[in-house]
């Protein structure tokens, strides 16, 4: 007796957004511009000039 079934369960969707990022030029490293604090960063990874791009980026 009664629907006790149909509750719905939340769904756990992941939410991305535009954000500005910091994008090596030479591998596939990146960091979000809130956590770089310099002018121009370098690549922790291997050293080369990182690029300000608009990336979709998982945000939750
Ligand atoms: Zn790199």
């Amino acid at each position: 007796m009664g629907n006790f079934g149909s509750w719905k369960k939340p769904v756990s969707e992941h939410v991305y957004a535009e954000s500005v990022v910091w994008q090596c030029s030479k591998c596939v490293c990146w960091s979000r511009e809130e956590f770089v604090h310099v002018q121009q960063p370098v690549c922790p990874m291997c050293d080369s000039e990182m690029n300000r791009v608009t990336k979709n980026i998982r945000v939750e």
